[in-house]
Parts: structure tokens; sequence; C-alpha cells
């Protein structure tokens, strides 16, 4: 997944993108990384580990400037190598630009073979080093970024959320699908460009819109620019954004992702009723959907889990031995509040199962009687191919067995996934404008083996100078 900011700011912009990636460190733990452009040259600093590891007081001081770029990794495509940590900054033709992506190209192969081919030598395994070579590559012919820009959209498959420091001037892209989130905030004396709103909130700023898909921004000191390049017939924002990776206090694409949560939770409660003493969440990730089973209910919300806020998220431990045993450091249950009693346990999502059954295995073992869990995502059945570790379907619990063979697999007393009808209207957009892939197996891009119902892309070129108080209202 990943997370990705672009500021622009007359103050400074080191302490801002810190700030935002901050915000962002739910969408990727593995390492963390900013460039400023300084009117001159471009500086950055990145490393791995957490925002707040890889940053302190000393190497913000270091990236003076107005303008700049920020990442935060989770990994999709590219080993944990430090050469693969964003953003990236290059030189080419005495011009400098850094980079920064959230997605995942699903033919970076071959367009990556094309420039091996062709002599290109490349210092990183990722996708995102393949979209900075086919800008450079139309920079060379026409000198306009906005023209390579476009000729790079016209060759990528998959998805991609941009921001690119191009000296004084940020630039931010979406897929013509919108399958990752983008949006565009207003600050005192700047613009942001982020994965999520949240990372505008935390620097007080406003939110103004989301980029649309296939749409192209350019801010600078003069203003700001949109150029629409591509236009789908349908688009796909990515399903999981809402069930899962997003923060629940985001609006993304114009919905807020607590509404939605909630709403399944009570959804979840006239599909799958159940007789309980209290409704308890999986912390974090279930909350929202634990309190709209129990206001849908009436059986009282009581958390029976406690979180250890200072770990991070359990999935992103390499081995599965280590992912089991870091379940039970992160979540400590209350005895009291299990004890005897019939629970309905709600969560977002099963993926691979491991942490549903301890969880399960875990509130048994504190004395519950009944443990009725209810799952805010339908099954997940399919790999993901355009950003989400989704891992093969051999991994996945639900690509083979049915909800009764889950139940009894997390030896839950009963079981029940949201369907994927009540999702699709939790979220208040039609079904065939999300990507839904890991619930059905059909993709909106053409993938090797796979089925899709691919969407028709159209170039495009409809470019307005917008004028920055009503940059809002021109959706
Ligand atoms: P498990 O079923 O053991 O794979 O764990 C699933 C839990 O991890 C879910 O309840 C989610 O909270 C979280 N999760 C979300 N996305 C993923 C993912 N891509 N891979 C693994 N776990 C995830």
């Amino acid at each position: 997944m990943c997370g990705i900011v672009g500021i622009v700011d007359a103050g400074g912009v080191s302490l801002p993108l810190y700030y935002a990636l901050y915000a962002l460190q739910h969408r990727g733990q593995e390492s963390a990384g900013i460039s400023v452009f300084d009117g001159e040259r471009l500086r950055k600093h990145k490393g791995p580990g957490l925002v707040a590891e890889v940053f302190d007081t000393e190497t913000l001081r270091g990236l003076p400037g107005t303008l700049g770029v920020g990442h935060v990794r989770y990994p999709t495509t590219g080993a944990n190598i430090p050469e693969n940590i964003q953003p990236f900054n290059f030189q080419f033709l005495g011009r400098s630009f850094a980079l920064a992506h959230n997605g995942n190209l699903v033919n970076t192969r071959e367009l990556r073979a094309e420039f091996e081919q062709a002599g290109q030598i490349f210092c990183t395994t990722t996708d995102t080093e393949v979209i900075a070579n086919l800008i450079a590559d139309e920079l060379r012919r026409s000198g306009s970024v906005e023209d390579a820009v476009r000729s790079c959209m016209g060759r990528l498959r998959g998805s991609y959320s941009v921001v690119m420091a191009f000296e004084d001037q940020l630039y931010a892209f979406r897929d013509p699908l919108g399958l990752k989130p983008l949006c565009i905030g207003k600050m005192p004396c700047g613009h942001i460009v982020a994965s999520e709103s949240v990372a505008i909130d935390a620097l007080s700023g406003t939110l103004l819109r989301d980029v649309a898909p296939g749409e192209l921004v350019r801010i600078d000191a003069d203003g700001i620019t949109s150029t629409r390049i591509a236009r789908a017939d349908r688009v796909a924002h990515c399903i999981f954004e809402y069930v899962y990776f997003a923060r629940a206090d985001s609006i993304i694409d114009g919905v807020l992702v607590y509404d939605v949560r909630r709403t399944v939770g009570q959804k979840l409660c006239e599909e799958a009723p159940a007789e309980a003493d209290s409704v308890c969440p999986i912390p974090d990730s279930g909350t929202a959907y634990a309190i709209g089973y129990s206001e849908a209910s009436g059986i009282p919300f009581l958390e029976g889990l406690m979180k250890n806020r200072y770990m991070g998220r359990t999935f992103i431990m390499p081995t599965q031995a280590a992912r089991e045993r870091a379940v039970r450091i992160k979540l400590n249950p209350i005895k009291k509040h299990l004890e005897g009693k019939s629970i309905v346990l709600v969560d977002d999502s099963i993926v691979r199962g491991t942490t549903s059954r301890r969880i399960v295995q875990l509130v048994r073992d504190a004395g519950a009687r009944e443990v009725h869990v209810r799952v805010g995502s339908p099954p997940i059945k399919a790999p993901c191919y355009l950003g989400v570790d989704m891992p093969t379907r051999e991994e996945l619990i639900a690509s083979c067995r049915s909800e009764e063979e889950v139940c009894e697999s997390v030896t839950a007393t009963s079981l029940h996934y949201i369907s994927l009808e009540e999702l699709v209207q939790a979220i208040g957009r039609d079904g065939n404008d999300l990507c839904t892939g890991c619930l059905t197996g059909c993709y909106p891009v053409a993938i090797e083996g796979e089925t899709d119902r691919s969407r028709v892309v159209d170039f495009i070129d409809e470019t307005v100078q917008l004028d920055l108080d009503s940059f809002g209202e021109t959706c």
C-alpha cells in the first residue's frame, strides 16, 4: 500500500511533511523518507523503520525548502532493501526531481525489460523506478512535464498515485481507475496532496477534494493547474481501503470511512443476529463495525481485548511464527469482561485466518462461553495484484472454504461475513466503480491467468488553470 504526501508551503515543508507522514503511518511501517527542494537542489533523508525512528530535529533541520514529498513504505513489489526506500531523487539533463508512489503496476516486468534492452540500468527493484524512467524518457523529447506524465500514464497498467517534486513545482497524478486514494488540501500558507485526508487534518488544513482518476495536478507559487489526462468508463476504487486499510477518520472519494464501517456493523447484525452479553471489537480495526453492531442489536459494546498501541500491525512481521507470537503481545484479554459470557467478536476482515484463530482462542481461554465472530468484509478469496499484501489463494483461508468451514477452523461458535451487496451499499457507490478483485477474483485490469472486467480508458486533454480559492468546487 504505502502512504504518500507532497507539500508546497512558503513557511517550509520538512516539519509539515513529517507530521503528515506521522498521520499516514498506518499505511506502511517498513521505512519512511522525505525529499525537499530548496530552490537550487534536492535533499533527502530516508531510512528503515517508523517515521519517529527515521527523523529527528537534526535531520529535519537539514531539509530546508518550501516544496517536497514524503513516503511511508509497506512493501508490495520490490524487496525489503535500503535501495527501495522512497522517495527517489533523480538527476536528468541538468534537472532534478523526486518521486513517491503508492500502488502496484502489473506490467512492470515488460516495461523494465524494454529499458534494460536499451541499455538502461536500474538502482532498485521497484516499479516506481520504472515510472521515473518513463517520465524521463519523454522529458528528453518534449521537455514538458505534463507531456511526460501523459506519455507515462499511457504505458502504465495497474494502480498508481504519485507525487513528484519537480524543482519548484509539485505534481500529483492518479491512475485512470482511481485505485489508490489521493486528495488535495489547503493550508494557511500552501497546499498538500496526500493519500488520506487525515494528513491534511494533522496540519489543520482543509480538504478541498480528491485528485480525480486520470488527473494530473500541478501546484506552484502561481496556483494550481489541473489536466485531465485520462478518463475511464468506470473507475475502480479499492474496496479494501474502506474495509481495513484507511484510517476510520479519513474521507476517501467523498466517503467517511467510519460511516462505512459503522453501517456495515449494523447490517452485520441484521444479516446475522446473535444472542450475547456484549459486543467486543478486535481493536482497532474492528471498533467502528462493533459500534454499529451494538447499536443495531442493543447488545452493550464492551471491550474485551486491550491493544498494546506501541506495536505495528502483526501481518507486517516476516514469518508466520513471529506473527503468531506478536498477536499475544499485541492483545491482552480483560478477563472480567469475558468470563462466563457470550461474546460477539467483531473484526474487519479475515485474511489468512491466523489472527482470528488465535484471538478466538484467547477469548475462550479468558473464560468466554460463546464466541460469535462477525466480519466486516466478505470472504477474501483471491490475491491482490494492485497494492494490498493479499497472499496466494492457498494461504487465504476463505479461498476454498465455506463460511461454516472457516467458522470451524477459527473455532468460533458462529461466524458470518458481511455480504458484498451490503458492503457496496454502505460505501454508497455503484459496485462497478469499486475494485473487488480480492473478494470476487475479477479484476478491473487484465492480469495473466485471472478473470477481468477491464475498464475502457480514453486519453484526453483538458487543462484548466484553477483559481486557488475555487479549486474545491471544480471536481
Ligand atoms: P489473518 O486473518 O491472520 O491474516 O489476519 C487478518 C487481520 O489482519 C485482519 O483482521 C486485518 O485486521 C489485518 N489485515 C488486513 N489486511 C491484511 C493483509 N493484507 N494481510 C494480512 N492481514 C491483514
